[in-house]
């Protein structure tokens, strides 16, 4: 868990669909936000999620060219990505974006070999080795195998004494089949820029301060964010960004809604379907019950809430009662409070199929992620580099994605900001097109603005006391 001392900083991410679509406003909490949510199995905590942010995207990307009835989305040709730098005035600013001027081919070509060796979850060697190899070789001190986790790493670079802590991640890994469509090759990328560029800052301005950088794996399936940033205990705020499609030069800076996954098993009994099919007690059976009681439940629901899933299996043929049928199911709900009350009413749905055709059935529960909170401090401060310095824009769209980032947010000040990168029409994240689209060079010089933008804005918490004692306070007080 993480101490309070006043002594110390960090920046993390993932995210999911930006813009299209507009939550609630959370309801002000009255409980301090390093209270998390009381969640029995919240302790043994490793944020498992499948699909963390299998996003949806309820309109076309902006960026995107539209369709019309001679026109296939094939034929579409993307928009130039065209950013807007405007001169840099502070010295410890000037330091930032000189080196990420000198770094831009190279994390580029980061961003490029990564996309180019897809890995899945706890898989991600080549990312771990690329990027570590390249965090040594620009000074910092790197951890391998961090936690326990094969293809986690750690990379510190530390600069006087009494300095903040500021965090940082970067995540690594692909989804199986279609690469790297959620374009963490960028993010990744991204990690290491702003760790580098703040190592300069502090040591050509004798700026005091601690960087971590967390190389986070899994994140589209186990979502090992929330125990890794828990571990280091002497961060004080974490940020991460995450690409996605959108309006151009624009940022949001929005929340994710909180999701919870059940993995439900029903056990029966095999039995010959033609010649003694009353000898069976039929799993199947149980699994579309469940499903078709999911699905009318579906009906009650509010219109910002989600169920989905999957049904899986062993061994099925279709002259054998199944003896075996699993539901991979995800709900999900504004908050994690309006989440728990779906949740009440969902694993009914699972018992009564157990009951109505005599199976057993066991529902592991999975930990659930939160609804993700922006440190409003740090998103003032992010907004304020993003219009001054590149002319972009913020947005406070939200999402009816979800993230293991949501997680952190309830132990550390957090940001995660959206950033658009150009994309086809229905061309977004978990897409073949947003796989093609992660590499462009587009995508590249929206990840630099991104890049610069988080460097800039932890400089300014670092070297800005009334900004540091104002983001504490706000995370203090439940934002
Ligand atoms: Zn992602
Ligand atoms: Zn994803």
């Amino acid at each position: 868990m993480v101490s309070n001392s006043d002594n110390d900083g960090t920046a993390i991410g993932c995210f999911g669909g930006f813009k299209l679509l507009r939550f609630p406003k959370r309801k002000q909490e009255t409980s301090p936000a390093t209270k998390v949510p009381s969640v029995s199995n919240y302790k043994n905590e490793k944020a498992r999620c499948t699909s963390s942010h299998n996003l949806d995207f309820y309109a076309p990307s902006e960026w995107g060219v539209p369709t019309n009835n001679k026109q296939s989305v094939s034929d579409c040709v993307l928009p130039p990505y065209t950013a807007q730098n405007t001169t840099v005035q502070d010295p410890a600013e000037k330091t930032i974006n000189e080196i990420l001027n000198e770094l831009d081919p190279e994390l580029y070509q980061l961003s490029t070999k990564i996309h180019d060796h897809p890995e899945i979850g706890f898989e991600e060697r080549f990312a771990r080795d690329t990027l570590t190899a390249f965090m040594q070789h620009h000074g910092f001190n790197v951890t391998s195998g961090y936690l326990g986790l094969e293809t986690a790493w750690k990379a510190e670079y530390s600069h006087g004494t009494d300095g903040k802590v500021i965090g940082i991640n970067s995540e690594m890994d692909a989804l199986s089949g279609i690469g790297h469509a959620c374009g963490h090759n960028l993010i990744a990328a991204s990690g290491c820029g702003i760790a580098v560029a703040l190592k300069a800052a502090l040591e050509t301005h004798g700026i005091p301060g601690k960087i971590i950088l967390l190389g986070t794996p899994a994140e589209e399936a186990e979502g090992e964010k929330s125990s890794s940033s828990s571990e280091v205990d002497t961060t004080r705020w974490i940020s991460v960004s995450h690409p996605g499609p959108g309006p151009q030069r624009t940022f949001d800076l929005g929340t994710t809604i909180a999701i919870q996954t059940f993995e439900v098993e029903y056990l029966g009994k095999s039995a010959h379907a033609g010649a003694a099919p009353w000898e069976g007690v039929n799993a199947l059976d149980a699994a579309f019950l469940a499903y078709s009681s999911l699905s009318v439940l579906r009906q009650q629901m509010q219109p910002t809430q989600r169920s989905h899933g999957i049904v899986e299996g062993r061994d099925w043929i279709s002259n054998v009662i199944p003896d075996n049928a699993r539901l991979r199911w995800q709900v999900r709900a504004s908050t994690y409070e309006e989440l728990s009350t779906l949740t009440e009413r969902v694993l009914k749905c699972f018992q009564a199929a157990a009951l109505a055709t005599g199976c057993t059935v066991k529902i592991d529960q999975e930990p659930p992620y939160y609804e993700l909170k922006q440190n409003p401090v740090l998103a003032k401060v992010f907004t304020n580099v993003v219009q001054t310095h590149f002319g972009h824009s913020v947005t406070q769209q939200g999402s009816s994605a979800s993230t293991d980032f949501g997680n952190v947010g309830f132990y550390l000040p957090a940001l995660h900001p959206m950033y658009s990168i150009p994309t086809k029409p229905n061309g977004g994240n978990h897409t073949p097109a947003f796989t093609k689209a992660s590499a462009t060079k587009e995508a590249h010089a929206a990840n630099m603005i991104t890049t610069r933008s988080l460097a800039l804005t932890s400089l300014q918490i670092l070297q800005n006391e009334y900004l540091f004692q104002g983001m504490k306070a706000a995370f203090a007080s439940g934002l």
